[in-house]
């Protein structure tokens, strides 16, 4: 081989590096890129469901993994019960686990990754319906050193998570969905703070006169009839004089209970304030209306609950009844709203004057 030769041989051999490290840049490149803008796309995520639908959405596909979960510590069972009132589908999020404490995170309090061979009998529900998958990385999420959950990562290639692997990156990835989490999940928490009750649990005034509006909009349009129910406890001071305040509180508690008990899912029950509440009834007309809220007065009036100390009292209550035809289409909204809400207090007062313990039905126009 002349010099020549051999200087055009090296120079092939550089080149060669060179074209490969530029590919291996390009890549490295192109997949920070697609992480950054998978930050910006949860950070701007705004509820629950938004945020968790972008990580399942994105992130298999720009980290290249056969699943993603998360698993969340959830205490008491809080955050579920609070966003499935919000209205949020778990069924949509089958790689959304909750787990009711630390302990069941297998990782326990600790705080560094765990990147290896995927170990089925430690994974497997860590993954459901996942395909094959060869390496893991469980990666704790954390908030104020606190472990909130982890983030599973699932990939079909053994090489892909490594015990020796720098865990700086799957760090990072779940520091940033851990602040997201927390964000998300306390504003829903202060959402669903506005919109209920705090003395029984059910939806309040605001909510449900915003929610009267969507309903009135979505009966017409579909020209079904929306029925209104006025309840309030008869001699309800009487109740606070015998009882004390608390202990009325705890009949409050015990009354939304049963008018629950006797609804359907897709009706609201709100406490409109003191010891009156108001259920709106989806796609019911006058009769079956008032056939609910017979069941209802029947099942206030047996016996009340015991209250501390051993006391009993009965109690009973009148409701007024009202509904908007869906044929009823005129007119704005909100005077509809407004209309029926004072035809049932209309009947609710005729209850009243009629001897209490009754249901009423308004009229009509
Ligand atoms: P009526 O049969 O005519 O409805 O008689 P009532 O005694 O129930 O009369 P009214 O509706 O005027 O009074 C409601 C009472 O409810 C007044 C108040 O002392 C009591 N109340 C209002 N809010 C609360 C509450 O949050 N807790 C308790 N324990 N009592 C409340
Ligand atoms: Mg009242
Ligand atoms: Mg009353």
């Amino acid at each position: 081989m002349t010099d020549h030769e051999d200087l055009a041989a090296e120079n092939r051999a550089l080149r060669a590096r060179m074209a490969w490290m530029l590919e291996q840049a390009e890549r490295n490149h192109d997949i920070m890129m697609r992480h950054q803008a998978f930050d910006l796309e949860i950070v701007a995520a705004t509820n629950f469901p938004e945020l968790i639908g972008r990580i399942f959405g994105s992130l298999p596909a720009i980290s290249e993994l056969e699943s993603v979960t998360l698993s969340l510590v959830d205490e008491g069972d809080d955050i579920r019960t609070v966003m499935e009132k919000l209205g949020v589908d778990f069924a949509a999020f089958p790689q959304l686990l909750f787990v009711p404490g630390i302990g069941q995170l297998t990782l326990g309090t600790e705080t560094k990754p765990l990147l290896g061979a995927h170990d089925a009998a430690r994974d497997a529900h860590r993954f459901p319906g996942a395909p094959p998958l060869q390496s893991v990385a469980i990666v704790p999420l954390l908030r104020n050193r606190r472990v909130i959950g982890t983030l599973n990562l699932g990939s079909a290639d053994p090489a892909r998570f490594t015990p020796s692997l720098g865990t700086d990156f799957v760090e990072h990835m779940a520091s940033i969905i851990a602040i997201c989490l927390e964000n998300v999940i306390s504003n829903e928490m202060l959402k669903y703070i506005g919109l209920t009750d705090s003395l029984t649990g059910v939806f309040n005034r605001r909510y449900l006169d915003r929610r009267l509006l969507e309903e009135i909009a979505r009966a017409r349009r579909q020209h079904y009839d929306l029925s209104f129910l006025y309840i309030d406890i008869d001699h309800f001071k009487r109740i606070n004089d015998t009882l004390g305040h608390q202990g009325g509180d705890e009949v409050l508690r015990e009354v939304a209970s049963r008018i629950k008990g006797e609804l359907r899912v897709s009706d609201a029950l709100a406490r409109f304030g003191g010891e009156e509440f108001v259920v709106l009834l989806i796609d019911a007309g006058l009769d079956s209306a008032a056939f609910v809220a017979e069941r209802i007065r029947a099942s206030l009036a047996e016996p009340m609950i015991e209250l501390p100390g051993g006391v009993k009292v009965s109690i009973t209550g009148s409701i007024g009844v009202a509904c908007l035809a869906g044929a009823e289409g005129e007119g704005p909204a909100e005077a509809a709203a407004t209309e029926l809400i004072a035809h049932a207090d209309e009947a609710l007062y005729q209850a009243k004057a009629g001897g209490r313990n009754r249901v009423v039905r308004h009229a009509g126009r």
